[in-house]
């Protein structure tokens, strides 16, 4: 990102994120590149603004909608209708009214099938959905786990070849889990849902088959580029045996990070510089509060375990790099924010130019889980703004 343009945004905005629509635009090209039989649908989660929303709209992205909320959100930026995907565990009767006609309801539980059921019976007419799917296998190539999300594949079977009305099952959706970068382990993943979709064919023909997200993005130093090409050519490969057979059924692929996280960075700025028994403080402003991530970093290491199946409120202690605008002789120095929490620390002893109150830290891979995160409820701060700056380099609010 062009150093010159955040200093000039930081004379004006005191911690703001700034999203790249160039990178957003690159990752989306090269993800159709990768895989030219399937279509995408972006996980708004990770990053609702509207803007970046309409950017991959544009782009011919659905939506991965895990509220109400963000369906609407999805709907206000240009998405089809019928290319919002609504999944999520444990929708009220509200969602599933509100939804119902807004975008197309993914049930995760039994109990959800019922009560979209009921919502027919209410209206009068049969709702097309699609089912959430704990396959029999997983990222790592065991069986089935139990998971809090979707129905179990023996379950969800039973339930396609019973009779059903108000309901029809026209789509499956399977996600296990999200930052993978071994391209065997996706390839194997994604061919093993094409398996199971042929087993849930005869019982109720797909209209679309959502093969969830998975596709992950180098973060720190361990982390070494997925194989983008290689694992495009595996999966097409796949999807042309099976739209060959299927023809009617169309093929969605979910991301989030892969699509954003690089095209964000958050700034923040100096508001005191302290030294106390030989150490140096650097106080920020909005640190755990505008980007949790880092801070969050600092407690897991502190634990001193390695954890899993925390994405995406942690992947990996160096997942963020903090910059300066500054040149100068490095110092080691302390990073904190201006909360009255001894948690609001977001780096240790890391060698930055020498910085006074007032100059601007940068931190990195911003544009996923991370505005989104932040509790700015805590102490009642005023929060970071959110910039985005167009593919001709135009900034807007
Ligand atoms: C969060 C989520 C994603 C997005 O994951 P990324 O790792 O950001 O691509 C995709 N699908 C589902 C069901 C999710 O919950």
């Amino acid at each position: 990102m062009d150093k010159q343009i955040i200093l000039e945004l930081s004379r004006e905005f005191d911690s703001f994120y700034l999203y790249d629509e160039a990178v957003i635009l690159r990752q989306a090209e090269r993800l159709k590149r990768c895989f030219p039989s399937m279509a995408f649908l972006y996980s708004v989660k990770c990053n609702p603004n509207p803007r970046v929303l309409a950017c991959l709209a544009s782009q011919g992205f659905g939506a991965d909608a895990a509220s109400l909320a963000e369906v609407r959100q999805a709907e206000l930026a240009g998405v089809p209708r019928k290319k919002i995907l609504y999944s999520a565990p444990g929708k009220t009767r509200k969602d599933i009214a509100g939804v119902a006609e807004q975008g197309v309801l993914i049930a995760d539980s039994l109990g959800e099938v019922d009560r979209i059921r009921e919502e027919a019976r209410r209206r009068g007419c049969t709702i097309p959905i699609g089912i959430r799917v704990n396959p029999e296998f997983t990222m790592d190539g065991c069986g089935g786990m139990p998971s809090k999300f979707g129905i179990d594949e023996d379950k969800a079977l039973k339930l396609a070849a019973g009779e059903l009305d108000g309901v029809k099952i026209v789509g499956l959706h399977v996600h296990v889990k999200s930052q993978v970068l071994d391209k065997d382990l996706l390839g194997d993943y994604f061919q093993n849902i094409f398996s199971l979709a042929r087993r849930f064919q005869p019982l109720c023909p797909l209209e679309f088959l959502n093969l969830g997200s998975g596709i992950g993005i180098p973060y720190g130093a361990g982390d070494t580029e997925l194989d983008l090409e290689a694992l495009g050519e595996t999966v097409e490969t796949a999807a042309k045996a099976f739209r060959r057979q299927f023809p009617d059924t169309e093929l969605y692929m979910e991301t989030g990070r892969y699509v954003v996280c690089q095209a964000g960075v958050y700034c923040t700025k100096v508001l005191d510089r302290k030294e106390s028994r030989a150490r140096t403080y650097l106080i920020l402003k909005n640190t755990l509060n505008g980007f949790l991530r880092p801070a969050l970093a600092k407690v897991i290491a502190g634990c001193g375990k390695e954890l899993g199946g925390v994405e995406p409120l942690f992947t990996c202690r160096d997942a963020v790099s903090f910059l300066a605008l500054k040149e100068g002789e490095p110092e080691r120095v302390t990073l904190a924010g201006n909360l009255c929490t001894a948690a609001d620390v977001v780096a240790e002893d890391v060698l930055m130019p020498r910085l006074e109150e007032g100059d601007t830290v940068l931190m990195t891979n911003a544009g996923s889980y991370a505005a989104v995160l932040s509790p700015m409820q805590f102490s009642m701060q005023e929060p970071p703004v959110e910039l985005y700056i167009t593919a001709s380099g135009k900034i807007l609010l």
